[in-house]
């Protein structure tokens, strides 16, 4: 019974099961019909890197930082939202960026004891 980090199980699952597995995670659907073509990083599995985080290249702004943050409409009920360090305007690329992002996503963006800086 050994455990495995989720991860590292998908970043070595071929391009066609990580489809399914997302495509079934995000609609149920098996019908829907597949993408031509996907692309995946590794960061975290390179040996050399072992993780990354975002920066705002030129001609990139905090808009495209809120269209990363912003929730997937609702899929039989369920609402899919996104944390990280990625989606927070002001903090992105830091650990606190990604801990507010967290407790902004669950509780509402008013009810943290950090709203005053989200
Ligand atoms: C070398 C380096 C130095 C840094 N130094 C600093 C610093 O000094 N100060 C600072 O504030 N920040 C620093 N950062 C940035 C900080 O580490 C990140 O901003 C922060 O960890 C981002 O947190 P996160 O939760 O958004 O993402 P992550 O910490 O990357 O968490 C994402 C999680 O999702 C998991 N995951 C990814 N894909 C999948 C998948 N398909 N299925 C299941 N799980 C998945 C990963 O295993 C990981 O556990 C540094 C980052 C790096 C790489």
């Amino acid at each position: 019974n050994v455990k495995i980090n989720p991860c590292f199980y998908v970043a070595r699952l071929a391009n066609s099961q990580f489809i399914f597995i997302c495509l079934m995670f995000l609609t149920g659907n098996q019908n829907i019909p597949k993408p031509r073509r996907i692309l995946r990083s590794s960061w975290g599995s390179n040996p050399y890197i072992r993780g990354s985080y975002s920066f705002t290249r030129v001609g990139s702004s905090g808009r495209d930082v809120e269209k990363l943050a912003e929730p997937l409409p609702y899929i039989k009920n369920t609402k899919v939202l996104f944390a990280g360090e990625a989606t927070h305007r002001k903090y992105y690329s830091t650990t606190h960026g990604a801990l507010l992002s967290g407790q902004r996503e669950p509780c509402g963006a008013f009810s943290s004891p950090y709203s005053e800086v989200l």
